[in-house]
């Protein structure tokens, strides 16, 4: 089937969708993204992404591109077009197409607005959450606002290019303290020794996930207590249970750490309640 992208208020051939050579988010990632879960052809979670993006674009400066109302009509123009059932759609806004130089355009440029869309196999994410990932820890070396989800992802690719290396699916990251912020792609949590969950504080440190705050409203209907501190790796590897948090794999148990077995080494009990209820208490927005 032909993808198709949106680029600047036209859908395009996949082979088609092009953006401008001195487009600031290619030159110098002044940009910034959403990824939004699709389920049964609906989105889930848009309210929350897109305060998340206007959250973003403020934070750096740059112009809201339309109303959240006409955003969801191309998020769902796009979900539309490429058939996409089960998967994921790709937001991306930039500060525009500007001579290259540091300092931003004046007056602004228009930004720029790319919208993807790709299928998942829901199967394939049920059978990888049945055996759980492993997880391999490093030194978070990102910048210090990791709050501002931008494009600039370098460090997450060598992340998990090395988590890989390692045998591994995911990479924690670690602060100069020894706490664990987050991961490269999610947000990570552990449930202690007396059964309550345990996540990084929301601060500028991590990324304020989606699927955070949805797990978040799940506890408080499960009865499940939750402490949001800083936990350390040797308490993450004498945790009960550890789970990471994504749009695109809402809730993903985490069996290993630096190869060490977390629990009895298979997806934990109220990991997995939580993976079961997650899609009850997310917004499902209507198509
Ligand atoms: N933390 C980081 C660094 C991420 O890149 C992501 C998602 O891409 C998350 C956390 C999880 O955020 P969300 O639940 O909104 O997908």
């Amino acid at each position: 089937m032909t993808r198709i992208v949106y680029v600047n208020g036209r859908y395009l051939r996949y082979r088609a969708a092009q953006v401008h050579a001195e487009d600031r988010g290619f030159q110098l990632a002044d940009a910034v993204y959403e990824v939004i879960e699709v389920r049964g052809g609906q989105l889930v979670d848009e309210t929350r992404h897109l305060a998340r993006l206007s959250r973003s674009l403020g934070e750096l400066g740059i112009r809201e591109p339309m109303s959240r109302r006409a955003l969801g009509l191309v998020l769902r123009q796009t979900m539309l077009r490429n058939r996409i059932e089960n998967g994921l759609v790709y937001l991306q806004v930039t500060r525009g197409a500007a001579p290259r130089d540091f300092l931003f355009p004046s007056p602004p440029v228009r930004p720029t607005v790319v919208c993807l869309a790709r299928r998942l196999d829901p199967a394939r994410l049920e059978a990888r959450a049945a055996a759980g990932i492993a997880v391999k820890t490093m030194p978070d070396f990102r910048w210090a606002r990791s709050d501002i989800k931008t494009v600039m992802l370098l460090p997450a690719c060598l992340a998990k290019e090395a988590a890989r290396a390692a045998g591994a699916d995911e990479a924690w990251f670690v602060d100069r303290q020894g706490f664990v912020t987050e991961g490269a792609s999610s947000n990570a949590w552990i449930l202690d020794a007396r059964d309550r969950l345990v996540t990084h504080p929301r601060e500028t440190t991590i990324l304020a996930g989606v699927a955070r705050a949805t797990v978040i409203d799940v506890l408080a209907e499960a009865g499940v207590d939750l402490i949001e501190r800083p936990f350390r790796v040797a308490e993450a590897l004498a945790a009960r249970e550890a789970f990471i948090t994504s749009a695109s794999a809402t809730v993903m148990p985490v069996v290993k750490i630096d190869g060490t077995a977390i629990g009895d080494g298979r997806p934990g009990r109220v990991t997995q309640l939580l993976r079961s209820r997650f899609h009850q208490v997310a917004e499902i927005s209507s198509r």
